[in-house]
């Protein structure tokens, strides 16, 4: 087995129209199922997509926001907005907040809507071709094969062969791990704590964002698996990293996302402690009549400086989405982007699959494109946090 190939040595395959990759797409929660799909519909019928959960559950959160143009991608691959919008609201109201009462409020336009991750996963994957998923894979590893293709290791199973591999697999990415192990996580300074409390307030109809300075309340109607309706909320709290460590017993860029679980009744009264002090009492309420909770650390990334990597003579890996990197939630661009980099990197693999495009050359094109786009929200959300007063660079006050 020869080791991976250094970008610039891969020799350029021409195709003919009509030649089918084979696509093993790592991840198959937002950004991996939306590929998988766009794939179908460009025709290729080579495609496998793993994951390492034998049952998907929310790596990253309840309400999750979808700009028009990604709410469209949907759209075309045959995922209707309705299957997975239930509240409409465009509608942003900030409330800025002094000594836990209201000191005004503005009210703004998201371009987009609100969905949650379980309703678009699942709209996603029950498109699926039959033979396209395979849960419960972990993968572990990236070689060559002796035929120049990509072989991906996997958890209790034998390799898997693929032209392409792309690697959706998210923040703590097994991909990005292997093809680029200088980039690593960075803990940015706060966390999002996040639940859904069993009644909503009648007054909530639109996205709303409780903002005290070094702090930030988001509430949002959700409609859970088993269809009844639940207040969606995520409090944005700074933590020093030996307080994360004390809070919650792990690394924060090594425990990305924190199960009901692992969240300790010490953590707990810490963080119900300070949304006391923080936020008005009726947001507070909602925290404490919340059963289980979940938490995502904040984490930041350098940006990267390629998202395609050759392997062996004839094989390539791509990393999307969060695999690529992630993004602060402030940004809400996370999912967004996962979608954008997918659907242009489908165009691009069309255009191989059609009229034979030169795929290296299809790849480097597309990287070229898309980085862009990355390395900007990457550098929004340390700003956008801190003029909010979060994260390890807090504005004056
Ligand atoms: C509080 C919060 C709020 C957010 N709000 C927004 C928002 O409003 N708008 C927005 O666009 N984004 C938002 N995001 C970001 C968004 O949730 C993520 O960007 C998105 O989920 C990333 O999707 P993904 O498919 O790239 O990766 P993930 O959702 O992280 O999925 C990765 C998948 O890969 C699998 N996997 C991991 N390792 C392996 C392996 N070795 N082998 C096989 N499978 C593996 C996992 O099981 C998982 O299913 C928010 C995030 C947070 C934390």
């Amino acid at each position: 087995m020869t080791a991976l190939a250094h970008p610039h040595t891969a020799s350029p395959a021409l195709a003919a129209p009509g030649d089918q990759p084979t696509v093993a797409i790592v991840g198959a929660s937002i950004t991996g199922p939306t590929l998988a799909l766009l794939l179908h519909q460009a025709g290729l019928t080579n495609v496998t997509v793993l994951d390492a959960s034998p049952r998907l559950h929310a790596q990253a959160g309840g309400v999750i926001g979808l700009e028009h143009t990604a709410l469209d991608v949907l759209d075309s691959i045959g995922v209707p907005q309705h299957e997975f919008v239930p509240f409409t609201s465009e509608r942003v109201v900030a409330v800025k907040v002094a000594d836990r009462r209201e000191a005004g409020r503005t009210h703004t336009f998201y371009p987009g809507r609100s969905t949650a991750w379980h309703l678009i996963n699942t709209a996603l994957l029950q498109r699926f071709p039959e033979g396209w998923l395979r849960l419960g894979s972990r993968v572990h590893g990236l070689t060559s094969g002796p035929d120049g293709r990509a072989q991906l290791r996997i958890a209790d199973a034998g390799p898997l062969s693929a032209d392409l591999v792309v690697f959706a697999d998210g923040r703590r990415s097994t991909g990005r791990r292997l093809l680029d192990p200088d980039r690593e996580l960075r803990y940015g300074g706060y966390v999002a704590w996040r639940g859904q409390a069993p009644t909503v307030p009648q007054d909530l109809h639109d996205y709303t964002r409780i903002e005290p300075y070094g702090a930030g309340f988001h509430l949002f109607p959700i409609q859970r698996r088993d269809g009844s309706i639940a207040t969606d909320w995520t409090l944005y709290l700074n933590h020093s990293e030996q307080e994360f460590r004390t809070l919650l017993a792990a690394d924060p860029t090594r425990r990305t996302y924190v199960l009901p679980h692992q969240i300790t009744a010490h953590a707990r009264e810490h963080v119900t402690g300070h949304a006391r002090q923080l936020l008005p009492a009726t947001a507070a309420d909602i925290i404490e009549a919340t059963p289980a909770w979940t938490a995502a650390p904040i984490v930041d990334i350098a940006p990267p400086e390629r998202m395609v990597y050759p392997v062996g003579r004839h094989a390539h890996a791509v990393l999307l989405g969060d695999a690529l990197a992630p993004v602060r939630p402030n940004t809400a661009r996370g999912a967004n982007s996962g979608i954008e980099q997918a659907t242009s990197l489908a165009a691009t693999l069309r255009q191989h699959l059609r009229y034979g495009a030169d795929l290296p050359v299809a790849l480097e094109g597309w990287q070229r494109r898309a980085l862009p786009a990355v390395h900007d929200a990457l550098q929004l959300g340390p700003k956008l946090g801190a003029a909010l007063g979060l994260g390890h660079h807090p504005a004056p006050a």
